[in-house]
């Protein structure tokens, strides 16, 4: 595919005229064909008409037309072979054998979705019969689902450029749920985003769906975000990316006259808690995988183990030895972009200036900038100097962690409890150190929004029962998810029917069940009819 460096909006390649810009390959320095262009607003608004032109007719697709659309996708992105893997990993630095397993989890979670959309319970049809003769007052006929909410925009992801940007879980959501999607590419992998926003949009084309259903603006600077951000005619976003963006977008959805949803995904410093009987077990094992989980994709997800937390005893220090051997021998390897990794260094600086924090171990191999690399880098303190030092909360994007060596029990509880929002928590222990710390998994439950036992928040499943979304500030709403298939409730909303006549009511809550998913029928669960 030779790509064109343009917009795609309605099903059409449209020239931009904006600031010229290319992508760079983060290991090489050198920048890559062809050059991309800046949309300019308009075409965030006609990308925007397109979509709530095309959302009457989209939403009134059956479900398996909708599903068909999903697996064009999936198709699509299969047929682009290894040049898509070539170009996502020349534009990220992220190794071949990452974009490979990216792909397929992009792919795979298109055809979950797919299958979620057929099904039809996650329409949640209720229904509560007319009893015309109950006394004092009849009761009417109450029938409610989920309808799809309008064209959703949704922001690409820059550490994951396949599987949380252009035909990411986002996007798959919400056109399975029924919304058109606008797409604002990440300028760090335009080119990635032009293949896959082309595949949707032949994918689109084959199964009939109206142009409108997809478009994708290229663009390097804030404008065109917020410009679809404010658009009059967007229903809500979805976004994975810094907090400082995401807050700035979250604040310009709500100051709309019509506010709007905004499900941001905005990192997360993911603590770790070591409990005594496992590292009296396991010290060095739990070391091996909290390094491959430190250092995986370069410690660029918002699911790293950021800070971690052991009372002090001779297992914390076997664990700080093999730890800090582990780090002094992992090779520095490329970031995502200079910016990042300019922000990585930063933040190390920042640590390592820190009073009471110490510099225990750094990759030994030094990094080349030249190739954006990153060396890891481990850091401990106690107590006193966690709790001093604000700063240590915030995330370092990269594979840096501190570990603080706590006095007792008390103590662990009670930085727990000063916790903010968190995507994930985890702790390491036995069955009988989970019992006798029953209250720190109660404080995590009102901290994260997964709590992971004997494991890290690295590695996330694609299932029904995943959720990637912990309170403020690490998701702009807690009670939904990114990632997993009850992603599709971002993108409804419950609308109820009292008193219609059978045959004009929507097929999923009519009184025969054609669908066959479960519904609930007069306060029971059921899939027969009503
Ligand atoms: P980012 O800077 O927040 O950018 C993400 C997307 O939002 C880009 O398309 C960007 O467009 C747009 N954007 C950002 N601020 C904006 C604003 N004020 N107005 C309009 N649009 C805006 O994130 P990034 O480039 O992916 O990486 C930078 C940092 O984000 C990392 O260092 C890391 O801390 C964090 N991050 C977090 C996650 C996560 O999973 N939570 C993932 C990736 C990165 P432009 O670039 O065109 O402005």
């Amino acid at each position: 595919m030779t790509l064109h460096g343009q917009s795609i909006i309605a099903g059409k390649t449209v020239d931009s005229t904006g600031e010229a810009f290319t992508a760079t390959n983060p290991a090489t320095g050198k920048s890559l064909e062809p050059v991309f262009h800046e949309s300019p607003v308009d075409q965030a608004d006609a990308a925007l008409k397109a979509a709530d032109a095309a959302f009457d007719e989209f939403r009134a697709k059956s479900p398996e037309e909708r599903a068909s659309f999903l697996e064009a996708i999936a198709d699509g992105i299969d047929a682009l072979g290894d040049a898509l893997l070539k170009r996502a990993n020349e534009e990220t630095g992220l190794p071949m054998v990452r974009v490979t397993g990216e792909r397929g989890r992009t792919t795979s979670q298109a055809r979950l979705f797919a299958k979620l959309v057929r099904e039809g319970t996650w329409l949640e049809a209720r229904i509560d019969k007319a009893i015309p003769d109950r006394a004092p007052l009849p009761k009417p006929d109450v029938r409610r689902m989920m309808v799809p909410v309008g064209p959703v925009v949704v922001f690409g992801a820059s550490n994951f450029p396949l599987a949380i940007s252009v035909a990411g879980t986002d996007t798959v959501s919400a056109l399975g749920a029924g919304c058109p999607v606008v797409v604002k590419a990440h300028p760090g992998h335009p080119g990635t985003s032009e293949m896959i926003g082309r595949v949707i949009t032949e994918a689109a084309e084959k199964t009939g769906m109206p142009a409108g259903v997809f478009s994708m603006v290229q663009g390097k600077g804030s404008e065109i975000g917020m410009a679809l951000v404010k658009h009059p005619l967007t229903a809500a976003v979805a976004f994975t990316g810094s907090l400082k963006g995401g807050r700035a977008l979250f604040d310009a959805a709500a100051s709309r006259p019509n506010p709007i949803s905004f499900y941001g995904e905005l990192g997360s410093v993911n603590p770790v808690f070591l409990l005594p009987g496992a590292l009296q077990q396991r010290a060095p094992q739990i070391a091996e995988a909290f390094v491959t989980s430190l250092t995986m994709g370069v410690g660029q997800f918002c699911t790293n183990p950021g800070l971690v937390f052991g009372v002090q005893s001779d297992e914390l220090k076997q664990f700080m030895e093999k730890t800090s051997s582990l780090i002094k021998g992992w090779q520095p390897a490329s970031m995502l972009h200079a910016g990042i990794s300019n922000s990585f260094d930063t933040g190390v600086a920042r640590v390592i200036a820190t009073p009471g924090v110490d510099l225990v171990a750094r990759s030994q191999t030094p990094a080349s900038k030249e190739a954006s690399q990153a060396t890891a880098a481990l850091f401990s303190t106690d107590t006193a100097g966690f709790e001093s030092q604000a700063s240590l909360r915030e995330e370092i994007f990269g594979p840096s962690s501190v570990v603080t060596h706590v006095g007792s029990k008390e103590e662990l509880e009670r930085i727990a409890e000063s916790f903010d929002g968190q995507l994930t928590a985890s702790i390491h222990g036995t069955e009988d150190d989970l019992r006798e710390h029953a209250r720190l998994v109660r404080i995590l439950e009102r901290k994260a929004g997964r709590i992971i036992f004997n494991g890290f928040g690295t590695g996330i499943e694609v299932c029904p029962s995943m959720h990637h979304g912990g309170p403020y500030p690490s998701s702009t709403h807690s009670h939904f998810t990114s990632i997993g298939t009850a992603a599709i409730y971002r993108f409804v909303r419950p609308v109820c029917y009292q008193g219609f006549p059978d045959d004009c009511l929507p097929a999923a809550i009519q009184n025969k069940n054609v669908t066959g998913a479960w519904r609930m029928v007069d306060g029971e669960m059921t899939k027969g009819d009503a």
